[in-house]
């Protein structure tokens, strides 16, 4: 019972002010961040980490978006659609046993409501704050995206959800923020820090991301996350990494 490999599915990309990601830092850069997921194969089958953009957005943007679809352009192709990004190596949406969000934001759960069997993971903390955000954070939180009658199986705190896969908290960049930890036999150990951690600056140069629930809360995770790289050694891969690309593998590639 165990990881067999890992595959980080390429999503499309946003492009937003530098400044979202490094608080105070970057303001009126623009750069494009890539969005992705990632597909745990495992003894106990697929464990998916979020779901993509939502492909709405490729021929209806108001549909999928609102109206901020003005506003918000994410950069996709049909390729990045989750379900083909699944269908590229071989699996389809019955094949997931378990999805984890690592949030509810609007870049992360665009391909929920098609995986309406399997149980989708989110902290209690994430879900409850999703329905009721605070205003001036309710723009991340897009209820078409997420809102739908799934399988969400709702948890509190660390856990481990098939063996050689676990979550912990790392909140600060919304309440309910969770991170994976994975186990591969070959590569050891990769840390998922989702938007715990957007992109190298935050870690390296221990900068919270510009959007954020709580600051400190946000630092207190960028430690958390530090320390169990350091307890565990492996890759640490942030969530919106401008040049992730150039340093990781992506799908059809994987980690063994
Ligand atoms: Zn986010």
């Amino acid at each position: 019972m165990a990881v067999k490999e890992l595959f980080l599915l390429p999503c499309g990309y946003l492009k937003l002010d530098q400044s979202i990601l490094t608080a105070g830092i970057g303001m009126g850069k623009i750069v494009n961040v890539p969005v992705y997921s990632a597909l745990i194969n495992t003894d106990d089958g697929v464990v998916l980490v979020d779901t993509g953009l939502n492909p709405d957005g490729l021929t209806n943007p108001e549909r999928a978006w609102g109206s901020r679809a003005k506003v918000v352009r994410p950069i996709l192709t049909e390729e990045d659609d989750i379900r083909n990004r699944l269908g590229q190596l071989g699996f389809s949406i019955n094949d997931v046993k378990f999805v984890i969000n690592t949030h509810l934001h609007w870049d992360h759960t665009g391909g929920n409501r098609f995986f309406k069997d399997c149980p989708i993971i989110v902290q209690k903390a994430e879900y409850r704050f999703a329905l009721y955000p605070d205003s001036h954070l309710s723009s991340s939180y897009m209820e078409n995206h997420f809102k739908h009658p799934l399988n969400y199986k709702l948890i509190e705190g660390d856990q481990e959800i098939v063996p050689g896969v676990s979550v912990i908290t790392s909140p600060g960049h919304t309440p309910g923020h969770q991170s994976v930890i994975i186990d591969l036999p070959e590569t050891g150990t990769v840390i998922l820090a989702g938007d715990a951690i957007y992109c190298n600056m935050n870690l390296e140069e221990s900068i919270p991301p510009g959007n954020r629930w709580s600051a400190s809360h946000a630092m207190e995770s960028i430690y958390k996350l530090k320390y169990f790289r350091s307890r565990l050694g492996g890759l640490m891969l942030p969530g919106h990494e401008p040049i992730l690309w150039s340093q990781v593998k992506s799908s059809p590639a994987s980690y063994c």
